[in-house]
């Protein structure tokens, strides 16, 4: 039986669980490239002050790996991270990764990858597996000025901890899930927080709850109650996405919590500045327990004029103030359309990515692209993101590459590619359905392509999880023979 020589690209959640998927399935021969020095991608990346996920933690981990050891219902950076890391020590994943080391290229041989590496080297792999995620690359703002700021200027998933925040007035600029949470944090904290708000956002409201040890003991000592909290997040997930993806009852619902959690606001002139003019929902929802009661301190200080530059000693906005700081933060995302690149991968006739990608990111129930034989994609273009949990999203899609894997263990191919036409198909499809989602109704969100469609799935992710699990069907794929020599 041949093994495959399988090169897993980034070490975040996706690669994690491709890792300890091909473990468990005994595939030995894969190595795991991280340019970083850890294990966590975006979670390794940001340690902003308040950074916490919003998605409850007895959902946002892996089914095979529960943890019941959570502090809290929806836990800060630094645990969901030790948790990644801790999951890749106990499957045995270090054996396997080579940190430090930055996949540059990978071209397509027409029998195998090319795979050229930071380190100057350029090995050979049967399957190239990209685990690279989308909140990756720190989207940094073309505004006027920024270099001549003379304070401390840093970009939310790049924190600089040795900057001392005591006695700081601090910028924020964004006013997404990172903005509103290091809002949240700073709030009170220091002299001084004015948030540069380009759009507002729908907040909604939650409570964050810590466990007791109590819970701690019951949870370790009955794994089944791990499984249930799993299953009864899952369905209020399932329950929440119908909300995403269809008018109804679900949407208008969300709508009247968030606009009740608006009205919390007291100044009306605040509450109108706070007020967005699409449908929750279009943009990420953003969860907190606390920013509307921050925004209202007299501290803390909401700017909606529009940043015209920024100078030495702070931001000047269109109305002419000068807001002046002593650290401005660019809480301003991801250039999430990015995936792999700037790996430059290289397909079959030469074909390279940009090329294949020039009218967006487009993949085969995103995990792979025509003309590029035996790459895998995890959380690829189209997955459903959303508010929905990568973790699963990986688990589902890495067992999908593993029953391929299997396939080529098995002899029955030696490359795989989806057609043209299946991947024209499906993605027509997702476009039919697009006009549907909530993400379609006015707002601009780094869920939209540049042809203004949702990069998303636009059904319930419980739906994409069912199609990912059933068995593939032949006519969608290019399948390559292996030679009789090798069977
Ligand atoms: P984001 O949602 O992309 O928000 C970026 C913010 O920066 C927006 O408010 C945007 O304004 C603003 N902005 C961008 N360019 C600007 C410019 N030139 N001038 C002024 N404002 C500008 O980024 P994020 O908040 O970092 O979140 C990214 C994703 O990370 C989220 O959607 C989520 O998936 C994930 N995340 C998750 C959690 C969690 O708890 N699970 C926490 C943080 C982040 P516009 O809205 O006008 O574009």
């Amino acid at each position: 039986m041949n093994e495959p020589r399988i090169a897993v690209v980034g070490a975040g959640i996706s690669g994690i669980c491709m890792g300890v998927a091909l473990r468990r399935a005994g595939f030995t021969d894969f190595t795991i490239f991280e340019k970083a020095a850890d294990y966590g991608g975006t979670w390794r990346d940001n340690t902003y002050p308040g950074l916490v996920c919003d998605v409850p933690s007895r959902y946002y981990q892996f089914t095979f790996a529960m943890n019941p050891q959570w502090s809290q219902l929806y836990s800060a950076g630094p645990e969901i991270r030790d948790y990644l890391a801790g999951v890749a020590r106990e499957h045995g994943l270090p054996a396997h990764t080579r940190f430090g080391v930055e996949v540059v290229g990978a071209r397509f041989d027409g029998a195998a990858w090319q795979v050229h590496t930071s380190d100057g080297a350029e090995r050979i792999f049967d399957f190239v597996l990209c685990a690279t995620g989308f909140l990756h690359r720190p989207n940094r703002p073309d505004i006027a000025g920024l270099d001549d700021f003379t304070g401390t200027l840093m970009h939310s998933a790049r924190w600089d901890h040795a900057v001392e925040l005591t006695g700081k007035r601090i910028g924020v600029i964004g006013s997404g899930s990172t903005g509103t949470q290091l809002v949240s944090e700073l709030g009170g904290k220091v002299p001084k927080v004015v948030m540069f708000q380009r759009t507002p956002q729908w907040i909604l409201p939650t409570v964050n709850k810590r466990y007791r040890g109590l819970t701690k003991r019951l949870y370790r000592r009955l794994p089944l109650l791990g499984s249930a909290a799993y299953q009864v997040n899952r369905g209020f997930f399932a329950a929440f996405s119908q909300g995403l993806v269809h008018p109804g009852r679900m949407r208008s619902f969300i709508q009247w919590v968030v606009a009740r959690n608006l009205r919390s606001v007291q100044d009306p002139e605040l509450r109108r500045k706070l007020t967005p003019d699409y449908q929750a929902m279009c943009k990420r929802l953003v969860v907190s327990d606390r920013f509307y009661r921050v925004v209202q301190r007299s501290d803390v200080e909401l700017v909606t004029s529009a940043i015209d530059h920024v100078q030495d000693t702070g931001v000047v906005t269109a109305d002419g103030e000068l807001h002046e700081l002593d650290i401005l933060v660019l809480a301003t995302g991801f250039d999430s359309h990015a995936f792999m690149r700037p790996m430059a991968i290289t397909g079959t006739g030469g074909r390279t990515l940009d090329q294949a990608w020039a009218d967006g990111p487009r993949a085969f129930e995103g995990v792979m692209m025509p003309d590029f034989p035996n790459l895998f994609m995890l959380v690829g273009p189209h997955s459903p993101f959303a508010n929905h949990p990568l973790t699963a999203v990986a688990e589902a899609q890495s067992e999908r590459i593993v029953g391929w894997l299997r396939r080529w263990r098995a002899g029955e191919f030696a490359t795989i590619a989806p057609t043209a036409a299946a991947t024209n198909r499906y993605n027509a499809m997702m476009r039919a359905a697009a006009p549907s989602t909530v993400w379609t109704t006015g707002c601009r969100s780094w869920y939209l392509g540049a042809d203004g469609m949702p990069e998303l799935w636009p059904w319930s992710p419980n739906q994409y999880e069912k199609r990912i699990r059933r068995r593939p069907d032949p006519v969608d794929y290019h399948l390559g023979r292996p030679a009789l020599s090798e069977k």
